[in-house]
C-alpha cells in the first residue's frame, strides 16, 4: 500500500522501517531534520507526505503535535482525498480526536485511532499491539500494515474508543509500576534484596508483565527512555481529563501524577518512567541494588 508516516521518533521510526520491510511504498516525515527511514521517500512536509497515499499513519508526541500534523500550515488536511484513510497511532486525548475525525470525514476520507502498546521493543520487532477505534470495515481494508508493524489487534469500538482504552491501559501500567517500585523501595530499606524478592513477585499473583518488562532495566540502573516519563506524565494527566469529562475520580492516579510532577523538578522527564524509582529511594535514603541491600 501508498503509506505516509509522520512522526519518526522512538515508536515511529522503527515503525515505518517495518512498514518498509514489509513492501510498502512509504513517504516518511519528521518535524525535525535528521531522522530519516532506509528505502522510504523523505517528505518535505505532511501534506507532501499525504500527496497521493492510501493512508496516512500518525505517530506524534501528543494531541497538540496531532493537530499541527493534520491541520498546521501544509499539513495533511492539504492533501485529503475521497477514500483516503488516516490513521492515529500517538496517545491523545479522546475528546480531540472526535473532533479531529469528523473535520477529517467532512473531506471523505476515513479516521482511525490506534494507538499503541509494546514500548519500543514492540516497535523495533514489529510486534505492538494496536487499540482501535473506527469503523469496522475501514479497520479491516488496512489490516496489511496493521499486519507489519504488531502481532494484533483490539477493536475497541467507533472513533476515540482506542485512545479512550489506551489511557486506561497506561493508567494501570503507570499504578502498577508504582506499586512495584514502593514495593522495592520498602523491601530494600527492610533488609530483602530486589534480586530476592523478585523470584517470589514472579512466582505469586502479584507477578506482571510491567514488573517482567522493567525489571532488568532497574536491577541494571538502566533508566534510558523506552518509554520518556514526559510521555507517562502526558498520558496521566489525559486519563485523569477524560476523567473529568465524566466525573469520574481517580485518586490513585492523582498521587501518582504529583510523583511524576516532582521527578519532572528534577529534571528526569527525558528518563524512562522507571526513573521514578529514584525518588523514593532518596526519600527513603536507600538505593536498590540487585545484589545487595543498603
Ligand atoms: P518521541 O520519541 O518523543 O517522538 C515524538 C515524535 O513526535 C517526534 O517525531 C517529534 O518530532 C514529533 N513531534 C512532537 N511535537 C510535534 C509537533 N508539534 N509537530 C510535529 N511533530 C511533532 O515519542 P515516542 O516514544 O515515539 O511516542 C510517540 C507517541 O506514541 C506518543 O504519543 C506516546 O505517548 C506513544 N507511545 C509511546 C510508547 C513508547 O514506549 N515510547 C509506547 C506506546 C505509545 P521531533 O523529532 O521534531 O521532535
Amino acid at each position: 500500500m501508498r503509506v505516509a508516516f509522520l512522526g519518526l521518533g522512538i515508536m515511529g521510526r522503527p515503525m515505518a522501517a517495518n512498514l518498509v520491510k514489509a513492501g510498502h511504498e512509504v513517504a516518511a516525515w519528521n518535524r525535525s531534520p535528521g531522522k530519516d527511514v532506509a528505502g522510504a521517500r523523505m517528505a518535505a512536509s505532511p501534506a507532501d507526505a499525504a500527496s497521493g497515499a492510501e493512508v496516512v499513519w500518525m505517530c506524534v508526541s501528543d494531541t497538540k503535535a496531532v493537530e499541527q500534523v493534520l491541520f498546521g500550515p501544509q499539513g495533511v488536511e492539504e492533501s485529503l482525498s475521497e477514500g483516503m484513510v488516516v490513521v492515529d497511532s500517538s496517545t491523545i486525548s479522546p475528546s480531540a480526536t472526535r473532533k479531529f475525525a469528523e473535520r477529517v470525514k467532512a473531506r471523505g476520507a476515513q479516521y482511525v485511532d490506534a494507538p499503541v502498546t509494546g514500548s519500543k521493543s514492540g516497535a523495533e520487532n514489529g510486534t505492538l499491539i494496536f487499540i482501535a477505534g473506527g469503523d469496522e470495515a475501514v479497520i479491516e481494508r488496512i489490516q496489511p500494515l496493521f499486519q507489519s508493524m504488531g502481532k494484533q489487534v483490539f477493536r475497541m469500538g467507533e472513533t476515540s474508543k482506542g485512545h479512550a482504552a489506551k489511557l486506561v491501559m497506561n493508567l494501570q501500567i503507570a499504578l502498577i509500576y508504582e506499586g512495584f517500585a514502593e514495593a522495592l523501595t520498602l523491601a530494600t530499606k527492610l533488609g530483602v534484596t530486589a534480586e530476592t524478592l523478585l523470584p517470589l513477585i514472579q512466582a505469586s499473583m502479584v507477578r506482571s508483565g510491567v514488573v517482567d518488562y522493567k525489571a532488568p532495566f532497574v536491577l541494571k540502573r538502566d533508566f534510558s527512555p523506552n518509554f520518556p516519563l514526559r510521555l507517562m506524565l502526558k498520558d496521566i494527566r489525559l486519563a485523569l481529563e477524560a476523567a473529568k469529562e465524566v466525573r469520574v475520580k481517580l485518586p490513585g492516579l492523582e498521587t501518582v501524577e504529583e510523583i511524576y510532577e516532582l521527578a519532572t523538578e528534577e529534571g528526569q522527564q527525558d528518563l524512562d518512567y522507571a526513573a521514578t524509582l529514584t525518588l523514593l529511594e532518596k526519600w527513603a535514603g536507600v538505593e536498590v541494588k540487585g545484589a545487595s541491600a543498603s
